[in-house]
């Protein structure tokens, strides 16, 4: 079997980052063989959330490869470029390109390196290989679309696999009932509930006010509930001063922090992140409910301050949400065709991938490159990409700091990798230790 130098688990923009960064650093002397393992069949960018009129929430010069090296071939302008769109897009004067765009930049970039990941395959676990006491190699197993095993070795590996969606605790037991699912899977889930005229959407961020919107506009006209906790739609903060937290010199202050500190700076910014729409959607969902004033059509409910406090299915009329009204202190029960929960992702998913490393791992803390601390006799370096916001910071679940990122992962993996250190020119080439 080929022994990988790197494997990467997902090639979503952040392993696309890094595998635009390996190959530059092919230019250096250095060649390392990685290859990447995707679960969708093909490249997608959050595919069941790509609605109509969405736009970037970052400017498109934080794309896959500007902030390390503005002459890549891989910049978002350069794609313009090949697609000889780029003066309409100057004409265009925007930051902040439709989504649509960006998943076909992304797409544009990963079609790169069709030959270096298999799609179509979802890595189950990863699995230490032993010589004598030591582990030197890793063991990883996928399962393809055909349900057949597959096993690839690799000496290093990195897991880059987003968000898993976060369900809050009184839906857990409806998990499997149709009528209630989570944003990542909503464009794919409302085709099913077509003719849905009772919908409820749970959350107060950027996704709960998008499906909104689109609910909305939908010709089938559904009654929709917005229920969230807060009082007030809050809009995100990206002043410029606030939006230097998204600098990537940043990671350097808040991982140099006591962990005390970084929690409170995760505090203090957590809404330029969370539950925190743009300020231009809070004004249409605002005149969305205002029009109803006007024409007293009270089509949909804005349920600020209303928590769920538990759920129940019924066979026929639907999913019956017990409610509780935080303002007054009563309940009440309201039933829905569709439940759509903007409930935000957890984080945590490389722990269970990696359970079988867990006697090596040092309860999964990274150090500033990204790389998990192991014991001694683990010598794969094993690194992590969107997982580290609390070490790391609030950006490291974005696309603010991939770029950079990738650079910073890219030379502590070239210390790892026993590379003919001479270019071919005869010029030494150093790899920086970045421990
Ligand atoms: C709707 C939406 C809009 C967003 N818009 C912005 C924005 O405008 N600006 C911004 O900065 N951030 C935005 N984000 C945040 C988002 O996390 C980043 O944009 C970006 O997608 C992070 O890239 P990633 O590669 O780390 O994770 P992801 O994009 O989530 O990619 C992870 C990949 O891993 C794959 N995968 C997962 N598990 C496995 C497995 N077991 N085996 C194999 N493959 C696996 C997935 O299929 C996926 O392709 C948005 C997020 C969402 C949900």
């Amino acid at each position: 079997m080929q022994i990988h130098d790197l494997i990467g688990i997902g090639f979503g923009p952040s392993n696309i980052s890094l595998a635009i960064t390996l190959e530059e650093k092919k230019q250096e002397g250095y060649d390392i063989n990685s290859f990447f393992i995707e679960k969708q069949p093909s490249f997608a960018w959050h595919a069941n959330m790509m609605l109509d009129n969405t736009h970037m929430q970052i400017s498109f010069l934080k794309d896959l490869a500007t902030m390390r090296n503005p002459s890549s071939h891989f910049t978002f302008i350069n794609y313009l470029h090949q697609k000889q769109r780029l003066q309409d897009f100057i004409n265009l004067k925007t930051f902040f390109p439709s989504r649509h765009e960006f998943n076909d930049y992304l797409a544009w970039a990963a079609s790169h390196f069709n030959d270096r990941c298999a799609y179509g395959e979802e890595v189950l676990e990863v699995l230490p290989e032993k010589r004598n006491d030591e582990v030197t190699l890793l063991r990883v197993r996928s399962r393809d679309a055909n349900g057949m095993i597959r096993e690839r070795l690799g000496r290093n590996l990195i897991v880059s696999v987003g968000g898993v969606p976060s369900i809050p605790e009184c839906f857990r037991p409806l998990k499997g009932d149709v009528r209630v699912f989570h944003s990542n899977s909503y464009l794919r889930e409302i085709e099913r509930h077509k003719d849905a005229k009772r919908i409820a959407v749970v959350g107060a961020g950027q996704s709960a006010a998008e499906i909104f919107m689109d609910l909305h506009n939908r010709p089938s006209a559904p009654h929709v509930d917005l229920i969230m906790r807060a009082r007030a739609i809050k809009p995100s903060d990206d002043s410029p001063f606030v939006n230097e937290i998204f600098n990537a010199d940043f990671t350097d202050f808040v991982f140099s922090r006591s962990e005390r500190d970084r929690a409170a700076l995760l505090e203090e910014f957590w809404h330029t992140n969370y539950a925190a729409p743009d300020l231009v959607l809070i004004e249409q969902i605002f005149n969305a409910f205002y029009q109803q004033k006007v024409t007293g059509d009270a089509r949909h409910r804005f349920l600020r301050r209303h928590e769920v406090v538990s759920v129940q299915a019924l066979p026929e009329e639907g999913i019956q949400l017990l409610l509780r009204d935080l303002n007054a202190g009563h309940e009440h029960c309201a039933t829905y065709d569709a439940i759509v929960l903007a409930t935000g992702y957890r984080r945590d998913y490389h722990k269970s991938l990696l359970n079988p490393l867990l006697p090596y791992m040092n309860n999964f803390s990274v150090d500033r490159n990204y790389r998990l601390k192991s014991t001694p006799n683990f010598r794969p370096a094993v690194f992590l990409q969107g997982a580290c916001e609390s070490s790391h910071g609030l950006s490291d679940t974005l696309l603010s700091v991939t770029a950079v990122r990738t650079n910073e992962i890219g030379h502590a993996l070239l210390s790892e990798v026993n590379q003919p250190e001479i270019k071919q020119t005869g010029t030494p080439i150093r790899a920086v230790a970045s421990r």
